[in-house]
């Protein structure tokens, strides 16, 4: 562990610009700390906008020679990627746990779908590049060729660090762009000089993949960069609908086009019928894997009425019960939030809810730097809780007189990420499914869940486009109509 935190100080104390380490502009830098120890891993460069500029430089002069590296090239830096990630597969998870508080499970699953989504990847260099296209025009050939867009700018989140920068950032290259990547400032490692570590190693051409981060309360500098330059063909961004709204309202100005993905309020529904240990398990594991610190997490669990009662009895004390603290134990389950200010908004928004008449069934207080499973009832729809994302281990469980009526509540919320419904009928699942406005729904399974292959992305307030290695040339790459003609055609005047 020790020996991993030392390798990274070096690393962040600068940004990755055109295949090299180099300082940050401005000389300035800020400690990152460990949310469990409070120990500072290392100093990280604050760029600024003249620092992500240099960057957005050194993607645009590289675009040219990686679109057109042959396919069989590209391929092989994702497998070499991917070899990489896993020959240094204990050393990240080690990270994963000292920059951002990840325990061994959700680290596990991060490393699996990293692994997934390069060895995907490395399979889209050879993907079609476009189709021929039936014409009415006597003589003339049509296609539809899709292109590498050019510079894509990449703004990732902390929380699945290794994951939600890495598709990110690896759907764009493995389609031919370049791309600037902005980590959070809470993961500026793992969600970023990581990346440009395993990059650099597998032998990406310089200037294709560049880092560049900056301090807490900053991000304005290096997006605002992203957003103005007519370099960036493409901004993707993962984080809080707050956040993602005021990119999208600057990112209309310029009329770029973004991709976004943000925040869930996300449903899981228990049906009556359904078996109450898996559905306690699945709940269990939805509201509360990694500390309830994922977008797709359950927030609200709708139980019809006859089940209710065992439900959140089983609920609350296996809540209750879940192993609580060091990230690096394995046995932990839920560690420490990611900071400060997110364990003091869990405790006032449960306050807030208590106050309101809320009752709490487990834990309800935090023990820093952790919050503890918590669950609530009788929250009134006005509480906070009730209406924004909570960021973290806290869930609320509400009795429905039916499933379809679950679906009307889950409904009004202006956010449509992940849902799901546990039920011994699936076919009055899938017809559940169809009502909920979500951009995602698992019958008989929680809400998280994630695959490099599939459509992901939410509805409403959670966000616009679809990540996912099938979907992503819709979103990183122009469609060009061209047509060909080899004769003359005659013209009316
Ligand atoms: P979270 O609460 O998950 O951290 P945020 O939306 O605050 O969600 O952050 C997600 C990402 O957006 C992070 O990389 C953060 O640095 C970045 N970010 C925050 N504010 C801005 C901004 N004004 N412009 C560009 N990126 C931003």
């Amino acid at each position: 562990m020790a020996g991993a935190v030392h390798a990274w100080r070096d690393r962040l104390s600068g940004h990755f610009i055109g295949g090299e380490w180099v300082p940050g502009g401005n000389g300035r830098s800020y400690p990152n700390r460990s949310p469990w120890s409070g120990e500072v891993l290392g100093e990280v460069a604050a760029g600024d906008a003249e620092d992500a500029e240099r960057a957005i430089a050194a993607a645009h002069e590289a675009f040219g020679g990686w679109a057109r590296a042959l396919p069989a090239e590209r391929q092989m830096i994702f497998l070499r990627a991917a070899d990489v990630v896993e020959g240094r597969r204990d050393e990240i998870l080690a990270a994963l746990a000292a920059e951002t508080g990840c325990g061994r499970h959700f680290g596990a699953v991060q490393v699996g779908f990293t692994l997934n989504l390069l060895r995907q990847a490395a399979q889209l260099a050879y993907r079609p590049a476009g189709e021929l296209l039936p014409s009415d025009i006597e003589g003339t050939r049509a296609m539809a060729v899709r292109r590498p867009v050019g510079v894509t700018g990449a703004i990732a989140p902390w929380n699945a660090s290794l994951t939600l920068a890495g598709r990110a950032i690896v759907g764009p290259l493995a389609l031919g762009n370049t791309v600037v990547l902005k980590p959070s400032e809470e993961s500026p490692y793992t969600g970023g000089a990581l990346w440009a570590e395993i990059f650099q190693e597998a032998g990406l051409p310089a200037g294709a993949l560049n880092v560049v981060t900056h301090a807490p309360g900053e991000a304005n500098g290096v997006g605002d960069a992203m957003l103005v330059s007519p370099l960036v063909k493409r901004i993707n961004f993962t984080g809080s609908t707050a956040t993602g709204r005021r990119l999208a309202e600057k990112a209309g100005r310029h009329l770029k086009r973004v991709v976004l993905q943000l925040s869930g309020q996300n449903p899981l529904i228990v049906a009556a019928d359904a078996d109450l240990d898996y559905a306690v398990d699945a709940a269990v594991y939805g509201a509360f894997v990694h500390q309830g610190q994922v977008c797709m997490c359950a927030r609200r669990v709708y139980v019809e009425r006859p089940l209710a009662g065992a439900f959140m009895e089983r609920f609350a004390a296996r809540a209750a019960a879940l192993p609580t603290g060091d990230p690096s134990d394995p046995a932990t389950v839920v560690g420490p939030v990611i900071n400060e200010w997110a364990l003091a908004l869990l405790d006032r928004r449960v306050k807030e809810a208590i106050g309101l008449g809320a009752r709490v069934l487990a834990g309800g207080e935090p023990v820093p730097p952790c919050y503890p499973a918590t669950v609530l009832t009788d929250v009134p729809d006005d509480a906070e809780i009730a209406q924004s994302e909570t960021f973290g281990p806290v869930v609320v469980v509400e009795v429905v007189d039916s499933a379809e009526q679950a679906v009307a509540r889950a409904n009004r919320s202006d956010l449509g990420l992940a849902a799901s419904i546990i039920t011994g009928d699936s076919a009055r699942g899938l017809r559940l499914a169809a009502r909920l406005e979500a951009g995602i729904v698992h019958v008989n399974d929680q809400p998280v869940n994630d695959e490099p292959q599939m459509p992901f992305g939410g509805l409403k307030d959670s966000g616009w486009g679809r990540f996912g290695l099938g979907f992503a040339a819709e979103e990183f790459c122009e469609l060009q109509w061209i047509t060909v003609r080899d004769d003359a055609r005659s013209f009316p005047f």
